[in-house]
């Protein structure tokens, strides 16, 4: 900087006002520093932040799961007080199907005969027993991804097998995915 100032003095250097929209060379270093400490900084910052958000919401997520071997447990139970192992405490069978409906609603339909069930009710016994087939296969790893939120269960399977354990790669990949199901539902 002070050779700077003595080349001005010695009028070796002058300064001129440039008009210009591109940065001057000195301006881009400033800037090109600045942009460097937002771009590595603030971005990571958001991406822990918004998994963070994530795990808060989806472990608090309230599910009701219902045992498609006995058909006897039926419970709703929030997914942060479930064990790694989802499994029947009555009948120890790990297909638990999870269902968003409420507990009295699930044993409602799962009380009926099959006969006398409306189409609407055998889709859902339908969903359970494919999502009972996702928890037997992964466990709570299960039940956490598809408790995401509007997802297909193409969608939730895409990431069971990417992913096996509970950390926040799983949490990244269902907000992906989330957001992929946001954008959907505006089309
Ligand atoms: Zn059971």
């Amino acid at each position: 900087m002070n050779t700077v100032l003595n080349n001005l003095k010695k009028k070796a250097i002058e300064v001129r006002i440039v008009k210009s929209d591109e940065a001057t060379p000195i301006t881009k270093i400033g800037l090109d520093k600045m942009g460097r400490r937002y771009n590595l900084i603030a971005p990571e910052k958001m991406r822990m932040i918004s998994i963070e958000s994530a795990k808060a919401r989806l472990l608090n997520e309230v599910k009701t799961l219902v045992c498609t071997s006995c058909q006897n447990y039926i419970q709703m139970v929030p997914i942060k007080e479930l064990p790694t192992n989802v499994i029947c405490p009555e009948c120890s069978s790990g297909k638990i199907g999870v269902l968003s409906y409420p507990e009295h609603e699930v044993r409602k339909i799962f009380d009926k005969g099959k006969h006398v069930r409306s189409a609407r009710e055998k889709e859902v016994e339908e969903y359970a027993l494919k999502t009972a087939k996702l928890v037997e296969a992964h466990g709570l790893l299960a039940v956490i991804v598809l408790s995401g939120k509007n997802l297909r269960l193409s969608e939730v399977e895409e990431i069971l097998a990417k992913e096996h354990q509970i950390n926040d790669k799983l949490f990244a990949q269902i907000i992906t995915a989330e957001k992929k199901a946001l954008t959907r539902s505006f089309w």
